[in-house]
Protein backbone atom coordinates (compact mmCIF):
# COMPACT_ATOMS: atom_id res chain seq x y z
CA UNK A 1 0.00 0.00 0.00
CA UNK A 2 2.99 2.10 -0.02
CA UNK A 3 2.38 4.00 -3.28
CA UNK A 4 -0.99 5.01 -2.04
CA UNK A 5 0.98 7.27 0.20
CA UNK A 6 2.83 8.56 -2.51
CA UNK A 7 -0.45 10.18 -4.22
CA UNK A 8 0.21 14.07 -3.61
CA UNK A 9 -3.42 15.06 -4.35
CA UNK A 10 -6.74 13.93 -3.58
CA UNK A 11 -10.04 15.58 -5.61
CA UNK A 12 -13.30 13.98 -4.16
CA UNK A 13 -15.67 15.18 -7.09
CA UNK A 14 -19.87 15.01 -5.38
CA UNK A 15 -22.64 15.24 -8.15
CA UNK A 16 -25.30 15.87 -6.16
CA UNK A 17 -28.36 13.51 -6.62
CA UNK A 18 -25.99 11.11 -8.98
CA UNK A 19 -28.50 7.98 -8.48
CA UNK A 20 -25.51 4.45 -8.66
CA UNK A 21 -29.24 2.73 -10.51
CA UNK A 22 -28.30 4.99 -12.89
CA UNK A 23 -24.94 4.69 -14.13
CA UNK A 24 -25.14 0.59 -16.05
CA UNK A 25 -27.50 1.88 -18.46
CA UNK A 26 -25.82 5.92 -18.59
CA UNK A 27 -23.75 6.67 -21.71
CA UNK A 28 -21.11 7.94 -19.48
CA UNK A 29 -17.58 7.19 -20.97
CA UNK A 30 -15.35 8.89 -18.89
CA UNK A 31 -16.69 7.58 -15.38
CA UNK A 32 -16.63 4.36 -16.53
CA UNK A 33 -13.29 5.03 -17.63
CA UNK A 34 -12.58 5.99 -13.94
CA UNK A 35 -14.08 2.63 -12.85
CA UNK A 36 -12.06 0.86 -15.07
CA UNK A 37 -9.33 2.83 -14.15
CA UNK A 38 -9.87 1.92 -10.87
CA UNK A 39 -11.95 0.79 -8.10
CA UNK A 40 -16.08 1.07 -7.23
CA UNK A 41 -19.20 0.36 -5.44
CA UNK A 42 -22.78 1.09 -7.08
CA UNK A 43 -23.86 -0.12 -3.79
CA UNK A 44 -22.61 2.67 -1.66
CA UNK A 45 -24.82 3.66 0.89
CA UNK A 46 -26.10 7.12 2.11
CA UNK A 47 -27.28 7.65 5.79
CA UNK A 48 -30.99 8.35 6.32
CA UNK A 49 -33.03 10.94 5.25
CA UNK A 50 -31.38 10.36 1.94
CA UNK A 51 -31.33 13.90 1.18
CA UNK A 52 -28.47 16.16 0.68
CA UNK A 53 -26.63 19.01 3.60
CA UNK A 54 -27.16 15.21 5.89
CA UNK A 55 -25.20 12.97 3.88
CA UNK A 56 -22.38 15.74 2.74
CA UNK A 57 -21.50 16.44 5.89
CA UNK A 58 -21.69 12.25 6.96
CA UNK A 59 -19.39 12.12 3.84
CA UNK A 60 -16.90 14.95 5.07
CA UNK A 61 -17.35 14.11 8.82
CA UNK A 62 -16.86 10.62 9.06
CA UNK A 63 -19.53 9.72 11.21
CA UNK A 64 -23.47 9.59 11.18
CA UNK A 65 -25.99 12.69 11.71
CA UNK A 66 -26.98 11.56 15.51
CA UNK A 67 -23.06 12.25 16.35
CA UNK A 68 -22.22 15.56 13.75
CA UNK A 69 -26.06 16.80 14.17
CA UNK A 70 -26.62 17.25 10.70
CA UNK A 71 -29.61 15.79 10.45
CA UNK A 72 -32.00 17.56 6.89
CA UNK A 73 -31.83 17.82 3.28
CA UNK A 74 -30.87 21.31 3.83
CA UNK A 75 -30.02 22.12 7.51
CA UNK A 76 -27.62 24.86 8.53
CA UNK A 77 -26.65 24.11 11.97
CA UNK A 78 -27.20 20.97 13.99
CA UNK A 79 -30.25 20.11 14.97
CA UNK A 80 -28.77 17.44 17.43
CA UNK A 81 -26.12 18.90 19.68
CA UNK A 82 -23.11 17.16 17.71
CA UNK A 83 -21.03 14.89 20.23
CA UNK A 84 -17.64 17.27 20.14
CA UNK A 85 -16.74 20.26 17.64
CA UNK A 86 -13.17 21.49 16.94
CA UNK A 87 -12.30 24.92 17.22
CA UNK A 88 -13.16 26.04 13.97
CA UNK A 89 -16.90 25.38 15.44
CA UNK A 90 -18.34 21.74 13.77
CA UNK A 91 -17.73 18.06 14.27
CA UNK A 92 -14.26 17.61 13.27
CA UNK A 93 -14.17 16.99 9.12
CA UNK A 94 -11.82 15.53 6.99
CA UNK A 95 -10.94 19.57 6.46
CA UNK A 96 -9.77 20.21 10.19
CA UNK A 97 -7.63 16.82 10.20
CA UNK A 98 -5.54 17.56 7.31
CA UNK A 99 -5.25 21.37 8.47
CA UNK A 100 -4.36 20.08 12.56
CA UNK A 101 -2.16 17.17 11.58
CA UNK A 102 -0.34 18.53 8.62
CA UNK A 103 -0.58 22.47 8.82
CA UNK A 104 1.60 23.25 5.44
CA UNK A 105 -1.03 21.07 3.24
CA UNK A 106 -3.22 23.51 1.18
CA UNK A 107 -7.08 22.66 0.74
CA UNK A 108 -10.03 23.45 -0.98
CA UNK A 109 -13.82 23.60 -1.62
CA UNK A 110 -15.50 24.29 -4.55
CA UNK A 111 -19.08 24.20 -4.20
CA UNK A 112 -22.27 25.02 -6.35
CA UNK A 113 -24.78 24.47 -3.78
CA UNK A 114 -25.12 26.95 -1.28
CA UNK A 115 -26.13 24.46 1.68
CA UNK A 116 -22.54 23.12 1.12
CA UNK A 117 -21.10 26.37 3.04
CA UNK A 118 -23.00 25.77 6.58
CA UNK A 119 -21.24 22.00 6.45
CA UNK A 120 -17.25 22.96 5.94
CA UNK A 121 -15.20 24.29 8.94
CA UNK A 122 -14.01 27.86 6.58
CA UNK A 123 -11.29 28.82 9.13
CA UNK A 124 -9.14 25.08 8.02
CA UNK A 125 -9.63 25.70 4.75
CA UNK A 126 -7.45 27.24 1.77
CA UNK A 127 -9.86 28.27 -0.34
CA UNK A 128 -13.32 27.98 -0.18
CA UNK A 129 -15.74 29.01 -3.21
CA UNK A 130 -18.76 29.17 -3.69
CA UNK A 131 -20.17 29.56 -7.57
CA UNK A 132 -23.18 30.93 -8.86
CA UNK A 133 -22.95 28.45 -11.83
CA UNK A 134 -21.70 24.77 -12.27
CA UNK A 135 -19.30 26.55 -14.98
CA UNK A 136 -17.88 28.92 -12.81
CA UNK A 137 -17.23 26.26 -10.39
CA UNK A 138 -15.59 23.94 -12.93
CA UNK A 139 -13.23 26.81 -14.08
CA UNK A 140 -12.22 27.36 -10.17
CA UNK A 141 -11.69 23.70 -10.09
CA UNK A 142 -9.72 23.86 -12.92
CA UNK A 143 -7.71 26.43 -11.71
CA UNK A 144 -6.63 25.02 -9.08
CA UNK A 145 -5.45 21.57 -10.49
CA UNK A 146 -3.59 23.93 -12.45
CA UNK A 147 -1.63 25.30 -9.61
CA UNK A 148 -0.58 21.80 -8.65
CA UNK A 149 -0.56 23.29 -4.83
CA UNK A 150 -3.43 21.64 -3.03
CA UNK A 151 -3.63 18.78 -1.00
CA UNK A 152 -7.29 17.89 -0.99
CA UNK A 153 -10.21 19.59 -2.98
CA UNK A 154 -13.82 18.83 -2.54
CA UNK A 155 -15.43 19.47 -6.00
CA UNK A 156 -19.39 20.24 -5.59
CA UNK A 157 -21.75 19.71 -7.99
CA UNK A 158 -25.51 20.32 -8.19
CA UNK A 159 -26.54 18.53 -11.23
CA UNK A 160 -27.78 15.60 -11.87
CA UNK A 161 -30.42 16.83 -8.80
CA UNK A 162 -32.15 19.54 -10.53
CA UNK A 163 -32.69 17.39 -13.30
CA UNK A 164 -34.13 14.63 -10.83
CA UNK A 165 -36.50 16.67 -9.14
CA UNK A 166 -37.77 18.99 -12.06
CA UNK A 167 -38.45 16.31 -14.47
CA UNK A 168 -37.86 13.01 -12.82
CA UNK A 169 -35.27 10.24 -12.08
CA UNK A 170 -34.89 7.89 -14.62
CA UNK A 171 -36.06 9.96 -17.39
CA UNK A 172 -34.35 10.23 -20.94
CA UNK A 173 -33.69 13.79 -19.49
CA UNK A 174 -32.49 12.76 -16.47
CA UNK A 175 -29.78 10.17 -18.74
CA UNK A 176 -28.99 13.57 -21.14
CA UNK A 177 -28.19 15.29 -17.91
CA UNK A 178 -25.65 12.55 -16.75
CA UNK A 179 -24.33 12.81 -20.52
CA UNK A 180 -23.34 16.17 -19.60
CA UNK A 181 -22.52 15.22 -15.96
CA UNK A 182 -20.07 12.59 -17.55
CA UNK A 183 -18.37 15.74 -19.76
CA UNK A 184 -17.49 17.59 -16.33
CA UNK A 185 -15.83 14.26 -15.35
CA UNK A 186 -14.02 14.49 -18.45
CA UNK A 187 -13.16 18.09 -18.18
CA UNK A 188 -11.11 17.19 -14.82
CA UNK A 189 -9.36 14.38 -16.16
CA UNK A 190 -8.25 16.19 -18.88
CA UNK A 191 -6.73 19.32 -16.34
CA UNK A 192 -5.24 16.37 -14.16
CA UNK A 193 -3.45 14.93 -16.92
CA UNK A 194 -2.12 18.24 -18.66
CA UNK A 195 -1.02 19.36 -15.04
CA UNK A 196 1.02 16.51 -15.34
CA UNK A 197 -0.65 14.75 -12.17
CA UNK A 198 -1.81 11.91 -13.14
CA UNK A 199 0.40 9.61 -11.58
CA UNK A 200 0.53 11.83 -8.41
CA UNK A 201 -3.56 12.37 -7.76
CA UNK A 202 -6.50 10.45 -6.57
CA UNK A 203 -9.99 10.99 -7.40
CA UNK A 204 -12.74 9.82 -6.13
CA UNK A 205 -16.33 10.27 -6.99
CA UNK A 206 -19.52 10.12 -5.09
CA UNK A 207 -23.16 11.64 -4.39
CA UNK A 208 -25.32 12.44 -1.44
CA UNK A 209 -27.79 10.30 -2.68
CA UNK A 210 -29.44 9.09 -5.72
CA UNK A 211 -33.41 9.46 -6.47
CA UNK A 212 -37.04 8.06 -7.15
CA UNK A 213 -39.97 9.89 -9.22
CA UNK A 214 -38.74 13.70 -8.82
CA UNK A 215 -37.57 13.24 -5.21
CA UNK A 216 -35.43 11.79 -2.60
CA UNK A 217 -35.18 11.44 1.05
CA UNK A 218 -36.49 7.98 1.27
CA UNK A 219 -35.68 4.44 1.73
CA UNK A 220 -35.82 3.06 -2.26
CA UNK A 221 -32.16 1.25 -2.99
CA UNK A 222 -32.46 3.97 -5.56
CA UNK A 223 -32.26 6.77 -3.62
CA UNK A 224 -30.09 5.06 -1.00
CA UNK A 225 -26.91 3.27 -3.31
CA UNK A 226 -24.67 5.99 -4.61
CA UNK A 227 -21.96 5.26 -6.39
CA UNK A 228 -18.55 5.36 -5.15
CA UNK A 229 -15.05 5.67 -7.53
CA UNK A 230 -11.40 5.88 -6.79
CA UNK A 231 -8.41 5.90 -9.17
CA UNK A 232 -5.42 6.46 -8.98
CA UNK A 233 -1.55 5.71 -7.46
CA UNK A 234 -1.83 2.47 -5.24
CA UNK A 235 -5.52 1.65 -6.31
CA UNK A 236 -6.50 -2.00 -7.49
CA UNK A 237 -7.50 -1.21 -11.14
CA UNK A 238 -10.70 -2.30 -12.51
CA UNK A 239 -12.09 -3.99 -9.07
CA UNK A 240 -15.16 -4.05 -7.65
CA UNK A 241 -15.48 -3.32 -4.11
CA UNK A 242 -17.91 -5.96 -2.32
CA UNK A 243 -17.62 -4.84 1.23
CA UNK A 244 -20.24 -2.47 2.53
CA UNK A 245 -19.26 1.83 1.97
CA UNK A 246 -21.05 4.14 3.97
CA UNK A 247 -20.68 7.31 2.59
CA UNK A 248 -19.00 8.06 5.90
CA UNK A 249 -16.21 6.21 4.81
CA UNK A 250 -15.09 8.95 2.06
CA UNK A 251 -13.81 10.78 4.94
CA UNK A 252 -11.99 7.94 6.81
CA UNK A 253 -10.08 6.86 2.95
CA UNK A 254 -9.19 10.14 2.76
CA UNK A 255 -7.26 11.08 5.91
CA UNK A 256 -6.08 7.16 5.97
CA UNK A 257 -5.00 7.93 2.13
CA UNK A 258 -2.80 10.97 3.32
CA UNK A 259 -1.53 9.22 6.72
CA UNK A 260 -3.94 10.99 9.08
CA UNK A 261 -5.46 10.10 12.21
CA UNK A 262 -8.82 9.48 12.56
CA UNK A 263 -10.41 11.44 15.18
CA UNK A 264 -11.60 8.83 17.79
CA UNK A 265 -15.29 10.21 17.17
CA UNK A 266 -15.33 9.03 13.62
CA UNK A 267 -16.91 6.09 12.68
CA UNK A 268 -15.78 5.69 9.18
CA UNK A 269 -13.48 3.11 8.02
CA UNK A 270 -11.16 3.49 5.22
CA UNK A 271 -12.28 1.21 1.99
CA UNK A 272 -9.28 -0.72 2.58
CA UNK A 273 -10.41 -3.17 -0.46
CA UNK A 274 -9.88 -0.61 -2.98
CA UNK A 275 -5.89 -0.64 -2.18
CA UNK A 276 -3.71 -2.80 -3.65
ZN1 LIG B 1 -28.68 16.34 -2.83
Amino acid sequence: MSQVKKAKHVILIGFDGLGAYAIPKANMPNLKKLMEGGSHSLEARTVLPSSSAVNWASMLMGAGPTAHGFTEWGSKTPEIQPYEVTKYGLFPSIFSVIRDQNPDAKTAVVYSWEGIGPLVEKDAIDVVYHGETEELCMAKAIEIIQEKETKFMFLHLSEPDGVGHNIGHDTPEYYQELERVDAKIGQLLDAVAAAGLTDDTIIMLSADHGGVGKGHGGKSLEEIYIPWIISGPGVKVNHEVKDLIMTYDTGATIAWILGLDMPKSWRGKPVLDSFK
